[in-house]
């Protein structure tokens, strides 16, 4: 379900003609469509609609405010992991009453500001964070609503760099330390423990390592309210998997209707942590071929994106479909590698994939770009990053312009001894 289609050969971004936005703003660049975005949205928020709920968006996918000030208005709150993630929440209008703070490495002013603002739980990974937000929420006279990040020990089958519940990461407290850690909780004056946090995974195609982790977390929010806590929200994190190539993601009435009977008789509020279901496959990255170049074993085609830009196949050997986006009529297919201009081998777009020949100046679109791409992209290289688009039935707007060379170096600077 998104609105990237070919109409008689050519790719549509809503209304709009991908080429035609090319022609206007360049490549390469990101394109979001609105209407993607909201419908994702929708249909989680419809899926959850028997228990209460709170979708925050999780900004980390898609951090720019155009994208998250939609989500708001939507009714999302926000997931963020940093302060500078905080702020672009509050930037974009996101109810601080909505906004829950994760994230191991939290420091005093991230906390103080996040307390500052009445965000509605801070997800804690630590004992030792805990003691920091206590410290800091009493000093300031008030107390700091919190929930901690329990790790279940739970395997999501999904690429080891975005399992984050199992025992040996380095995120959550441990279930076996948890009661204890609620109980020191419940003791200091600037904690209020009102939640129950996991977050298992990201790319999770299955409901099972969902269930199998709620029922041991329903279990400790049982064990919480015997000691008289009042355990108001349960937090089962985002990570569900989407479509990228042919693999089957469940729709998220599927994970609902798994999930849903688990949490239903908490009484508690469900929030849940969504990014890539909802941002995924609501944007591409277009991207013009270079060069194709013919090497002793392998052919290339030479594109001006790069791993600054979508890092995710060199980092996650993940797989983006790609394909051009003016289709041509008895383009015979080819197996090639799509590699960008960076000094790096491990910059590609894609490895050993079937592509149908393509030109100089051809356009290619890489699908399921919307989440992880441009929050993930960089400078490497000295390479601007792209402009992002977003396209709204008939109208395409710049929520990011390209940058420039002077953006380059804004903020550095060189001493006077340099001889
Ligand atoms: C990254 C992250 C999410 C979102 O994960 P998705 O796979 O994009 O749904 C949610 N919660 C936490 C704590 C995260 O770190």
């Amino acid at each position: 379900m998104n609105d990237f289609i070919y109409k008689t050969g050519t790719l549509y971004c809503e209304e709009l003609r991908v080429s035609d936005i090319a022609e206007k703003v360049g490549t390469p660049f990101y394109l979001y469509s609105k209407n993607t975005f909201t419908s994702h949205f929708n249909a989680v928020d419809q899926a959850f609609g028997d228990v209460p709920h709170i979708i925050a968006y999780s900004v980390k996918a898609n951090s720019n405010v155009a994208i998250v000030s939609l989500m708001a208005h939507q009714g999302a709150g926000a997931d963020v992991v940093s302060g500078g993630e905080l702020f672009r929440a509050l930037q974009a209008g996101v109810d601080p009453g909505k906004i829950v703070f994760a994230g191991l490495g939290k420091t005093a002013s991230e906390i103080e500001y996040a307390l500052k603002e009445g965000i509605l739980m801070f997800n804690v990974e630590s004992s030792q964070e805990l003691m920091l937000i206590n410290e800091i929420a009493s000093g300031m006279g008030v107390e700091a609503p919190i929930a901690l990040r329990v790790n279940p020990d739970i395997d999501p089958q999904t690429h080891p760099y975005v399992a984050t519940g199992l025992k040996q990461s380095k995120f959550g407290i441990p279930l076996s330390q948890a009661m204890a850690e609620y109980e020191v909780a419940q003791r200091l004056p600037g904690l209020n423990p009102v939640g129950i946090h996991q977050h298992i995974g990201s790319q999770i195609m299955d409901s099972a390592p969902f269930e199998n982790s709620l029922v041991k977390i329903t279990n400790l929010a049982r064990s919480l309210s015997v000691l008289g806590m009042d355990i108001k929200y349960i937090n089962i994190g985002g990570g569900f998997g989407i479509q990228y190539t042919d693999e089957e993601a469940p729709a998220p009435d599927q994970f609902a209707n798994a999930i849903v009977p688990l949490l239903k008789d908490t009484g508690c509020t469900v929030i849940l942590e969504v990014g890539r279901m909802i941002a995924g496959n609501a944007g591409i990255l277009v991207t013009s071929v270079l060069f194709n170049k013919q090497g002793e074993e392998k052919k290339f085609v030479v594109v001006d994106a790069a791993m600054n830009d979508l890092i995710r196949p060199s980092l996650y050997q993940a797989i983006h479909q790609k394909s051009p986006v003016a289709e041509r009529d008895g383009a015979e297919e080819l197996k090639v590698d799509v590699v960008g201009p960076i000094c790096e081998s491990g910059d590609f777009l894609g490895q050993d994939l079937n592509l149908p020949e393509v030109q100089p100046g051809d356009l290619l679109a890489v699908f399921t770009a919307g989440a992880y791409g441009f929050a993930m992209s960089s400078n490497y290289n000295s390479r601007t990053r792209v402009p992002e688009i977003l396209v709204s039935g008939r109208k395409a707007y710049v929520i990011r312009r390209r940058e420039t060379f002077e953006d380059l170096i804004r903020g550095e600077a060189i001493p006077d001894d340099m001889l």
